[in-house]
């Protein structure tokens, strides 16, 4: 048996950091949703009982390492599950960028595997597998718009956002999650987006709400490190995105652009920054 899950691409609305927590974590609020920009995976039984990743991307790792593997092994073990499985990911979603590339791998692959193996696991079943992976793996299981609290795993489910384009460029360079998150000072934070306030948008339907109220304090952190990202988020706003952010610890910056007729402007002179552009739909 052969089957095949998509894995979208997340991006954050608005992302904010409370503390520190005792345990090392960050306390978060994160608006997220996903964007029509997905790795494609492929699902098969193998003989024996090994795991096999594999991939067109010749830069992601394919051991244990990747975080579909690591679905895999978790379900085996917790299932008891004595069958081999080959999962091949088409990799679409830039890597390391801020776009939750690995972990709606992980996702993709918890869905798939749970219908390879008829094993109807239980929503919170799923979501603890989830969580274990990554604080961003929850997300990816649900979908849609959500609140994501604690460090991140917490969801709420929200209004999707209106129907419109989302413009997506990474700059050629790695940010490490980690990273960013340890050069953050999170009692120096000197303005904090607000979730309530983007909750309100996205309840009002407001596309032109939604573009005000975007923010995401790991930008400062970002932007003063890399120059590049923030040149690419001043191109994005001269070139008439209506709305425009950093997702997560970046280094993709994305633009919210609701008119059809301005796409292709924007698209075309954002090549001119950066070879990896890409013009989606968001997902409603
Ligand atoms: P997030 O927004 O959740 O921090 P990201 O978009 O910044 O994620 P990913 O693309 O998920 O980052 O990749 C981060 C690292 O995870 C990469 O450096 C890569 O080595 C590793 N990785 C593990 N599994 C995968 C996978 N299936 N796809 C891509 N990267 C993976």
């Amino acid at each position: 048996m052969k089957l095949y899950e998509k894995a979208p691409a997340k991006i954050n609305l608005m992302l904010d950091v409370l503390h520190k927590r005792p345990d090392g974590y960050h306390e978060v609020e994160m608006i997220m949703t996903m964007v029509d920009l997905a790795d494609r995976l492929t699902i098969s039984e193998l003989a024996g009982d090994t795991i096999k990743i594999s991939s067109q991307a010749g830069y992601i790792p394919l051991d244990e390492k990747n975080l579909a593997y690591q679905a895999a092994k978790k379900v085996k073990e917790k299932y008891h599950i004595r069958h081999g499985v080959h999962i091949h990911i088409d990799k679409k979603i830039p890597v390391a960028a801020g776009l939750a590339g690995g972990s709606s791998d992980a996702a993709a692959a918890l869905r798939g595997l749970d219908r390879l193996w008829n094993l109807h696991i239980p929503h919170e079943d799923m979501m603890e597998l989830g969580a274990s992976i990554g604080s961003d793996v929850p997300f990816c299981i649900t979908g849609g718009t959500a609140l994501a609290t604690g460090r991140g795993e917490i969801l709420t489910p929200l209004q999707s956002p209106p129907d419109c384009w989302v413009i997506l460029a990474k700059p050629p360079i790695n940010v490490s999650t980690a990273n960013v998150y340890g050069r953050l000072q999170a009692d120096r934070i000197a303005h904090h987006p607000s979730a309530a306030n983007m909750r309100a948008a996205l309840e009002q339907h407001s596309f032109e709400r939604i573009c005000s109220e975007l923010g995401n304090v790991l930008e400062d952190v970002t932007l003063s490190h890399y120059p590049e990202v923030r040149q690419l988020k001043q191109a994005m706003i001269q070139l008439g995105a209506d709305g425009v952010l950093m997702s997560g610890s970046g280094p993709t910056v994305f633009g919210l652009v609701s008119k059809e007729s301005k796409v292709a402007r924007i698209y075309n002179g954002l090549r001119g920054f950066c070879h990896e552009v890409y013009a989606v739909r968001m997902l409603t």
